[in-house]
């Protein structure tokens, strides 16, 4: 349960928007849900609906929220509000046009849900237009600064390990090694908390070096004790296409036959965990909370279980590093 922050209204909105931007995650529907009803019932007479992201923001393409809007999403996975990259957003010229365009429609202040791509396109928006801006962390990857936990995280590790688990049915009834890859192209949260949770026989993260010898050996020696030559390697992807390929291809050179499953983008998908639902409503609820006690320029996160603010400018210019005590589980707990 989240520690929820205590404060006091200072200021009034009567109107204000919200999209969702960059990869889709699970847990953005119900995001939405929470900003709308909450801003209503805080006394927000117009809500809007941006669609596609910064793409829809400068296209002009606004729709009108109602309550009624966002009744039975809680529980959808993806965004009704659709995400979308829109690289005409880089340009400053571009971000003052869409500044116009809340203006015109008397939007006084807009709600950003995604990734630190999207947290970078809100704080350049707010510094150089001066429309208020609150950011929610919507990304599978839980790689945002700043917060313990984003929207989507904890539905895409569960999302793998269903589909682990059935691997692993199959790894054992044939004797066979699979190399199973999940997201995470600069970071290896997903991996490292999949991995423990799954039993993994080894956990490979862009953070750290890897010893594939160590692997063969620790494989070997499994054989040898009787504990048989099934096993899983979760593979983070990482930057550079074709990394399970690779590893596939030098455990074939030690003798090894290991079979490949990359999960791709059914992680993105499914309907949000329980956990992601709490999240995104206690994070929609608390934006909508800052922003009438006068915040501007940050993203709503969690610290140690409480919802916080932390600056947007803190967001983008730091790096969420990988808990190395908590990776080094994945070793502890494999023999
Ligand atoms: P995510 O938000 O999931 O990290 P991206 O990195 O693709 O995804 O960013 C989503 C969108 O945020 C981009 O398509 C762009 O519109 C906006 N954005 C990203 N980086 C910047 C930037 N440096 N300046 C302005 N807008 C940006």
């Amino acid at each position: 349960m989240h520690k929820l922050p205590t404060l006091k209204s200072v200021k009034n909105f009567d109107s204000v928007a919200i999209l969702t931007s960059g990869g889709d995650s699970p847990g953005m529907n119900p995001a939405i849900r929470a900003l709308t009803r909450a801003a209503f019932n805080s006394g927000i007479s117009h809500v809007y609906g941006i669609n596609r992201g910064y793409s829809g923001l400068i296209n002009n393409d606004i729709q009108k929220m109602t309550s009624r809007s966002v009744t039975n999403i809680v529980q959808r996975g993806g965004t009704v509000l659709k995400s979308a990259r829109c690289l005409e957003f880089k340009e400053p010229n571009v971000r003052q046009d869409a500044a116009k365009i809340l203006r015109d429609r008397g939007i006084e202040a807009l709600f950003v849900i995604g990734g630190d791509g999207s947290m970078t396109g809100a704080h350049l928006f707010t510094e150089e237009t001066g429309i208020p801006v609150i950011g929610l962390p919507g990304t599978i990857d839980n790689d945002i600064p700043g917060s313990d936990d984003t929207i989507g995280f904890d539905t895409a590790v569960n999302t793998a390990l269903e589909a682990i688990d059935k691997i692993r049915d199959t790894a054992q009834s044939h004797e066979r090694l699979f190399l199973v890859e999940v997201m995470g192209r600069n970071s290896g949260f997903i991996a490292t908390q999949v991995g423990i949770a799954c039993g993994a026989e080894m956990v490979v993260v862009p953070e750290y070096d890897f010893d594939l010898r160590e692997l063969c050996l620790t494989l070997a020696q499994r054989r040898a004790t009787g504990q048989g030559s099934s096993g899983i390697i979760v593979v983070a992807e990482g930057k550079d296409p074709g990394l399970t390929n690779r590893i596939a291809y030098q455990l074939e050179e030690q003798g090894q036959n290991p079979r490949i499953c990359i999960l791709g983008h059914i992680q993105r998908g499914g309907s949000p965990s329980g956990h992601d639902r709490m999240l995104a409503s206690c994070l929609g609820a608390s934006a909508v909370s800052y922003l009438l006690a006068g915040y501007n320029d940050i993203m709503v996160g969690v610290n140690q279980g409480s919802i916080v603010d932390i600056p947007l400018r803190r967001v983008i210019t730091e790096t969420k590093s990988l808990n190395r005590h908590l990776f080094d589980i994945t070793t502890l707990l494999h023999k």
